[in-house]
């Protein structure tokens, strides 16, 4: 994803405009489990200052996760704001905040865009806060069906009591 600033740049225009939709390679979200649902709609203004370019605007898309109780798959739609500064290349020392580098007029946003997307994947995404999760037993989803499922594993204290009561009793 690029941005044209030339014209920005010649002072042809006080703020240029951009506005994409369309699908996003979503590789970038392969270790979180997330991927990306539906087309990404992003429009952005970009303003000039002195030698600076500041660059805001929204990011709408639906990411879709597996859940990490129940492993079913489910969609959120997402909203970003986006605010970001260009620097020409050479002068982004200048600069505190990291800022998107531009070269022969162009800005790619691209890296920027995926980072912002990437803050938003929840570490571990639930499908409903209510979600029962999948029985640690028989693997079954207890959202559709309540097993019966015991814990055969006892609880070593109780072993203990019981021996306690024998010897009582
Ligand atoms: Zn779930
Ligand atoms: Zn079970």
């Amino acid at each position: 994803m690029r941005i044209n600033l030339k014209q920005l740049k010649l002072h042809q225009e006080d703020a240029v405009y951009f506005d994409y939709k369309g699908s996003m390679d979503d590789r970038f979200l392969a270790g979180s489990g997330a991927s990306i649902a539906s087309p990404v709609e992003i429009s952005l203004m970009v303003k000039r200052q002195n030698q600076v370019f500041y660059g805001s605007g929204a990011l709408q898309t639906v990411i879709e996760y597996s859940c990490s109780r129940c492993l079913k798959l489910f969609t959120r739609p997402i909203s970003l704001e986006l605010s970001f500064i260009i620097a020409e290349a050479g002068n982004e020392d200048r600069y505190d905040e990291e800022v998107l580098l531009m070269e022969d007029d162009e800005a790619d946003i691209t890296a920027y865009i995926e980072g912002t997307i990437f803050t938003e994947i929840p570490l571990n995404p639930i499908c409903d806060p209510s979600c029962k999760g999948l029985c640690p037993f028989c693997g079954g989803d207890k959202n559709i069906d309540e097993c019966h499922c015991v814990n055969e594993e006892i609880d070593p204290r109780w072993e203990k009591l019981k021996k306690l009561n024998r010897e009582g009793g």
